[in-house]
């Protein structure tokens, strides 16, 4: 399934590169150029966002308009609060739409990688939010109470809140993957039988394997592992199985599966909860030193939301760089894993390419991009990991 090397356009100015030659062959020509504009307008979104965050929130809080929607709603009883909480979302919401019609929509219309139409997509949109907003709504409505009535209390309280947000979401997630699209038992007793081999040879028991309907709205393809009862489900999108060959689909569930055997999931949750934490003791602190400015009235008070916000975004943007660069040496991690439990590499290599292809990945992004931005190494170093990779 090699590309021959010709097709490779990527060549670099520098002949001392000789690698870079062979390993940027994934994605050539129009295909290439179109990764890489793409690319480069997922760093323009991340940065207008960041931008209009950290201003939306700071401009909120200073011209007092916090503390006056906080008036104007009944103060921080316990419905005023949670009404706080919606219309403060909502104005978020509002401001960030623009972005996600000009990124998402419009975008991912021109690249042709989103097939639904615009009302289609602005319902799956505003699913999305709902989710969104119910989460968030527990986790400060939680936060707030027991800021207010505990605060001595905050840390074990708000540690024992997250645990149980986060059991709640990991066991509603599959839920929520078939919230958008339909699912159905994969009626193909020959791949079914072929999954069912690589589980047996990592160990884990296989329950079902179910197909994802996503074809009609998008061009994505993804693969997931979920507990379902004793055993584990395995959920593929039609979109993978429809240009993924099944050598190429044992190779991406042997990924998944590495995931699994090295407890990936438990070990970002833990991380995530961690990160929450820091926020929290970061914006007690800023609450301190902003004392009654503006119109706000100490940690209680539900017109800070947007400094809990604030350092929710700070944090957020110095967590990532931490976190994603230990996902990054998961990824790795889980490659290795599937070479050595189906010890295919031309499979694995064939499956990079469509996956490149299909959803548009710039293959080799710049540095700097990975770094902030990226949970997943570029495909290029996969690639270059995986040709490297010996069976031990
Ligand atoms: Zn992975």
């Amino acid at each position: 399934m090699n590309q021959p090397s010709n097709s490779n356009i990527r060549l670099e100015d520098n002949a001392l590169e000789d690698n870079a030659l062979e390993v940027s062959a994934v994605l050539s020509g129009e295909k290439l150029a179109q990764a890489q504009s793409r690319e480069r307008l997922k760093v323009l979104s991340a940065i207008i966002s960041l931008a209009l965050s950290l201003v939306f929130l700071t401009l909120f809080t200073v011209t007092g308009a916090s503390s006056t929607l906080r008036d104007a709603l009944g103060g921080n009883a316990l419905l005023p609060t949670l009404a706080f909480i919606l219309v403060f979302g909502l104005l978020a919401a509002l401001l960030e739409f623009p972005l996600e019609v000009y990124f998402g929509y419009v975008q991912g219309k021109r690249f042709g990688l989103l097939k639904q139409n615009f009302s289609g997509w602005l319902v799956d949109q505003l699913k999305g939010v709902a989710v969104g907003t119910a989460i968030s709504s527990v986790l400060f409505l939680g936060l707030y109470t027991i800021f207010r009535s505990f605060p001595d209390l905050w840390f074990p309280l708000a540690l024992g809140l997250i645990a149980l947000l986060f059991g709640a979401m990991l066991f509603f997630a599959p839920k929520l993957a078939r919230l958008n699209h339909k699912s159905s038992p994969i009626a193909d007793p020959d791949l079914e039988g072929r999954i069912r081999n690589v589980f047996g040879k990592a160990g884990v028991r296989l329950s079902k394997v179910s197909k994802l309907e996503v074809s009609a709205k998008t061009k994505g393809m993804n693969a997931m592992l979920s507990p379902d009862g004793v055993g584990t489900e395995v959920i593929i999108t039609d979109t993978l199985l429809e240009k993924i060959d099944p050598a190429g689909v044992e190779v991406v569930l042997a990924h998944e599966l590495g995931h699994k055997i090295h407890r990936d999931v438990p070990v970002l949750v833990v991380m995530s909860a961690v990160q929450i934490i820091v926020v929290i003791a970061v914006a007690q602190w800023l609450f301190t030193s902003v004392g009654t400015q503006f119109g706000l009235q100490g940690a209680g008070d539900i017109a800070t939301l947007p400094l809990l916000m604030l350092s929710f975004t700070l944090i957020g943007q110095l967590a990532s760089l931490l976190i994603n660069a230990y996902k990054r040496r998961m990824e790795y991690r889980a490659d290795r894993y599937a070479l050595q439990i189906t010890q295919n590499k031309p499979a694995f290599e064939a499956a990079f390419r469509v996956l490149a292809s299909e959803n548009l990945t710039d293959p080799n992004p710049p540095r700097w991009v990975e770094i902030w931005l990226h949970d997943h190494p570029s495909i290029d170093k996969r690639l270059e990991a995986a040709r490297m990779w010996k069976a031990a």
